[in-house]
């Protein structure tokens, strides 16, 4: 009897671990375009149309290679709109008791195909080795630690792999070079841009299809320059490898206006939907270090973001799910203001982000992390709201990667799991990194007052107010120190004036 094998959305591979199972001449390999997974939350228009283009790309791939494949689109008739009843509608009428497929990213998916063994079905899950640390590996190295650091699973990471490794000791004699990485361009030009992709007629079907379905979901459809092959995929790699790796590093953490890219790579794309894996990623920009190309401090700024960062944090979110995403220490109540769908804020840094992420899907970790991020902390925004609107926007976004950086990350709605203290700052550390506040309404200098940067007295505020549940945290020892010599005056305006900031939004 034929195995009908489910491939999702983003577990688009020749590799797949899935596919490896597939004999070609029996077995059935099933694709689905459902309106479930495009509206469980209202993703950008240009994640969809992301997805369906890759997923149609990928489909002729494998029918050209000889397997046999059921492709169901979106708008065929007989389609029922979600995973597990297209699984069992197909199943059936190809007589199929058996599926296989690979373990999804999202603990969601993964509960909705579960409840598939409640009909005939049986269902055979294999691990995506698309990782380099599998869950049960990454459960062995969190086990009975208290506040797994990203920092020590990192180097674990490298020492297994024997990435920029001298014998026992790091490359560079340091682990993390992150302190050359703080750099900020200053003639304002970026010089290499990110590679660009012309649509085909399949993605071009895929943008009338997407308008057409979508129309009332968040961003702009068009230009739509992203690749949506692994062999475009490939391509993007190889430009970012040798025409802008060389610069990630000092500019890691620098924004611009109008500059939406700066030196960063834009694989997420390719890499959470898996027209690229992780491994060949790291090689190649180990290779360029060796070979020369670029310093240490790209290199490996570059390769902790993906054996480190990526690696850990899809750790966690298996380690911590369900209950990760109910997660809200501060009691955090507020509504997510309405120009974090329009852009329409006099605060500029804001305002520069927001519509860069409605134009492209996308905007760099600083940007998410340090404006976006720092935003929604310190006005106490709540996390299940915060949490939706990253998983909408950007077209990289995929639950298993976006809930821990949220939760854990910007709004330490964790209390400390993640990030030994918040991401938390005021106006300077916007103003040091970007050239956002000179062009801004509000005046950086000014620490409160109706023309102050409402970071400024929004950051004392917090801390002011979680006051119980931080000061004893001893990363934050020299701020509460500097928060307790404040004068009972300009504590006062302070919190008058965020009180009153908060309520306008
Ligand atoms: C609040 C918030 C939400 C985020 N949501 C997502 C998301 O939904 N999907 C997503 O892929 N990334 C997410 N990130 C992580 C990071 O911002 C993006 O991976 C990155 O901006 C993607 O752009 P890039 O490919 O140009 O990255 P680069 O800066 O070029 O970095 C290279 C790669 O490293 C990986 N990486 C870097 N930082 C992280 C991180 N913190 N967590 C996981 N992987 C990382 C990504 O795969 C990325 O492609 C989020 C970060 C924050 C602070
Ligand atoms: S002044 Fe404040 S609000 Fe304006 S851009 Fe700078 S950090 Fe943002």
């Amino acid at each position: 009897m034929p195995s009908l094998i489910l491939i999702l959305g983003d577990q688009l591979n020749r590799n797949i671990s899935s596919l490896k199972k597939a004999n070609k001449h029996e077995d059935f390999i099933l694709m689905c375009e459902v309106s479930a997974e495009a509206t469980y939350v209202k993703h950008h228009k240009k994640k969809i149309a992301l997805v369906l283009s890759a997923m149609r790309h990928f489909s002729q791939e494998l029918t050209d290679a000889g397997y046999k494949v059921i492709y169901i689109k979106l708008d065929d008739k007989s389609n029922t709109g979600s995973l597990e009843s297209e699984v069992q509608r197909i199943a059936k009428a190809k007589k199929c008791s058996w599926v296989i497929i690979t373990h999804p990213g999202e603990y969601r998916v993964y509960e909705n195909l579960d409840s598939l063994k409640n009909s005939n079905l049986e269902i055979q899950w294999i691990e995506d080795d698309r990782f380099m640390c599998s869950r049960n590996e990454f459960a062995d190295w969190v086990k009975e630690k208290k506040q797994p650091r990203m920092e020590n699973f990192y180097r674990y990471m490298r020492q297994k792999h024997n990435i920029l490794m001298r014998g026992k000791q790091p490359e560079g004699k340091k682990w993390n070079f992150d302190k050359d990485n703080r750099k900020t361009p200053k003639n304002g030009e970026i010089p290499s841009k990110p590679r660009k992709f012309k649509p085909d007629a399949i993605t071009n079907e895929i943008l009338s299809l997407v308008e057409k379905n979508f129309s009332d979901h968040f961003g702009d459809l068009e230009p739509f320059e992203i690749a949506v092959t692994r062999k475009q995929a490939l391509i993007a790699l190889n430009h970012f490898i040798n025409e802008r790796l060389v610069n990630f590093g000092d500019y890691q953490d620098a924004m611009l206006e109008n500059e939406p890219f700066m030196y960063h790579s834009l694989l997420s794309f390719y890499l959470n939907i898996g027209l690229l894996v992780p491994n060949e990623i790291i090689v190649k920009a180990q290779q360029a270090y060796e070979n020369g190309h670029v310093a240490i401090n790209a290199a490996e700024g570059f390769i902790r973001q993906i054996l480190g960062w990526r690696e850990y944090i899809r750790g966690i979110y298996w380690h911590k799910m369900p209950n990760y995403s109910n997660s809200n220490f501060f009691n955090a109540k507020k509504q997510l203001p309405e120009f974090f769908w329009n852009g329409d804020t006099k605060l500029n840094c804001l305002s520069q982000c927001i519509n860069e992420t409605k134009n492209n899907a996308y905007a760099h970790h600083i940007q998410r992390l340090m404006v976006l991020g720092n935003f929604c902390l310190l006005t106490g925004i709540q996390p299940k709201q915060v949490n939706e609107w990253y998983l909408i926007v950007y077209a990289d976004a995929f639950e298993w990667v976006e809930l821990p950086n949220v939760v854990g990350m910007i709004l330490f709605a964790d209390g400390g799991y993640l990030a030994s203290k918040p991401y938390a700052s005021g106006g300077a550390y916007i103003n040091k990194m970007s050239n956002y506040c000179k062009t801004c309404h509000y005046k950086v200098s000014e620490k409160t007052g109706e023309k102050a940067c409402p970071f400024n007295y929004l950051y004392w505020n917090f801390l002011d107010k979680h006051r119980e549940k931080l000061s004893s945290n001893q990363r934050l020892t020299m701020v509460y120190s500097t928060l307790n010599k404040m004068g009972h005056e300009r504590l006062s305006d302070i919190r008058s004036d965020a009180k009153s900031f908060i309520r306008s939004i």
